[in-house]
């Protein structure tokens, strides 16, 4: 926007200057017409009249020069302009492939999403009423994640393994008994990985 009000900017100045140079031009042709035509004849007026037409043949090539210097500035403002537009497009290309990819991506995630809440209808219909109230109630409390598995002594909660009394109490539990952390107090879900 700056290069495109420098470039307007030029257009004005030059118009202003051109319309200096005619000025000038058109007085120094009223002042030679005046001189050719014979009509002045005083020796003081006639030599005015040419020391004033050369110093408007001065001004004018003063004046053309401005005219030139602002056609250049014009010309390199157009030219960044021209690049500058070039680059906003190549970035607005950028921009538009970047916003298809996130919508596709977003588009994926919904449908994954939908996928997962109709598993999880599946299976929480197969869980006793009272677990799934202490699932979601710990789910709630411990940033989305109610249960974790076992690993080798380990709770995958909270990474914290077992102490030796809470891990015996684990292994001597009966296997449809609701097993805890004793650390993060999210349900323990024993597998043949557990290290029971
Ligand atoms: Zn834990």
């Amino acid at each position: 926007m700056a290069v495109q009000t420098e470039e307007s900017d030029c257009a004005r100045e030059q118009t202003k200057a051109e319309q200096d140079v005619d000025q000038v031009r058109q007085r120094a042709t009223r002042d030679q017409q005046r001189l050719d035509s014979g009509a002045v004849t005083s020796p003081k007026d006639l030599e005015n009249l040419q020391r004033e037409i050369v110093s408007l043949a001065k001004r004018q090539g003063d004046l053309e020069d401005i005219v030139l210097e602002v056609m250049e500035r014009r010309e390199s403002a157009q030219e960044r302009t021209a690049e500058l537009t070039e680059r906003v497009g190549s970035v607005q290309g950028r921009i538009d492939d970047a916003t298809a990819r996130r919508d596709a991506a977003y588009e994926t995630l919904d449908a994954d999403e939908a996928t997962a809440e109709k598993e999880r209808e599946v299976v929480s219909a197969t869980i006793p009423a009272d677990l799934l109230k202490l699932y979601d109630k710990l789910r709630q409390q411990q940033g989305g994640i109610g249960a974790a598995k076992l690993y080798q002594r380990t709770c995958q909660g909270c990474r914290q393994e077992l102490a030796i009394t809470d891990f015996n109490e684990v292994r001597a539990a009966a296997p449809d008994t609701v097993v805890r952390c004793e650390n993060c107090r999210r349900i323990l879900v024993r597998t043949s990985d557990s290290g029971l």
